[in-house]
């Protein structure tokens, strides 16, 4: 497998990471995940303009523009023959002795993408998934993509734990994202989901989703959903790039859509796959 590192496209074996890197050491950098449908990179503009953004709010600047990356990206692609799978990249604020302060500018960032088996995982899209909530203690900027995802990985590993297969977060009483993925509940065939703020990550599929309701003539209504009231939804579901459109069938044990996935997530799922560049998209 050939990774880019930087401007170089070399061996996954001759890949490097410097004890120093700040991405290693705090954390201190931002990513993206892509997905490969039959060889062409899904939203890729999208990604890259929230990896731009994302490392504009910590203050990395990107090492390539975007028009380039856009190419780099292309190529990995290319010359690793992807055709149903994603790119992993990110971005580290780069590699300098380890102090909390930021690097002089003439230290530049570190870019590393490469290939990452994806599939859809097409059985569970059909049956749903069961999840659990728990609070949200993330920091209060969950719009930057970033490495940090101590939290989210505790949260997916209680999920796994449970037997579950995600954790919904939970702020101040109010319902914001999955550890990984986004929310949304349905009542009365209005989909609802978390305002696209500094409380949840403003995912690609998020975007995409809302479109596919728009197209499919499903009400959206981008709003806070308290917990205490999940029980007066219909239907729920969660995406992300990986995933797609996923149905809940459980959350915290309580049945929806009598634990099968509700008609309305079935048809934003059909609108969404309608979207991709997929040609078996059933
Ligand atoms: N929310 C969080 C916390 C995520 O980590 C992700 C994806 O990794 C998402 C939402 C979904 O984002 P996207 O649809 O861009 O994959």
């Amino acid at each position: 497998m050939k990774i880019l590192m930087n401007t170089k496209l070399i061996d996954r074996g001759q890949a490097k990471v410097d004890i120093e890197d700040r991405g290693y050491q705090f954390g201190d950098g931002v990513y993206e995940v892509i997905r490969v449908y039959e060889g062409e990179i899904f939203t890729m503009d999208e990604h890259l303009q929230r990896l731009e953004r994302s490392a504009g709010e910590i203050k990395i600047s990107l090492p390539y523009s975007l028009t380039e990356l856009k190419d780099r990206i292309r190529e990995l692609v290319s010359v690793n023959q992807v055709w149903d799978g994603g790119i992993y990249m990110q971005v580290t604020r780069g590699v300098s002795p380890r102090n909390h302060l930021f690097p002089g500018s003439d230290i530049p960032a570190q870019l590393v993408a490469y290939p990452i088996p994806s599939k859809r995982p097409e059985e569970l899209q059909k049956t749903g998934v069961e999840v659990i909530t728990a609070e949200d203690m993330r920091w209060k900027r969950c719009d930057i993509k970033s490495l940090n995802l101590l939290w989210n990985v505790m949260a997916k590993q209680e999920a796994a734990d449970a037997g579950k297969f995600e954790t919904i977060f939970v702020r101040d009483g109010i319902v914001t994202e999955g550890s990984s993925t986004n929310f949304y509940a349905v009542k009365d065939g209005t989909v609802y989901t978390h305002p696209s703020n500094h409380f949840i990550l403003n995912g690609i599929t998020r975007l995409k989703i809302l479109e596919a309701c728009r197209n499919a003539g499903v009400n959206t209504v981008e709003r806070e959903i308290q917990a205490s009231e999940l029980d007066q939804y219909e239907e729920a579901f969660i995406s992300s790039t990986t995933i797609e459109v996923m149905p809940i069938v459980k959350i915290d044990g309580k049945s929806y859509s009598k634990g099968k996935p509700g008609p309305v997530t079935l048809s934003i799922q059909k609108a969404f796959r309608d979207l991709l560049p997929d040609r078996k998209k059933d």
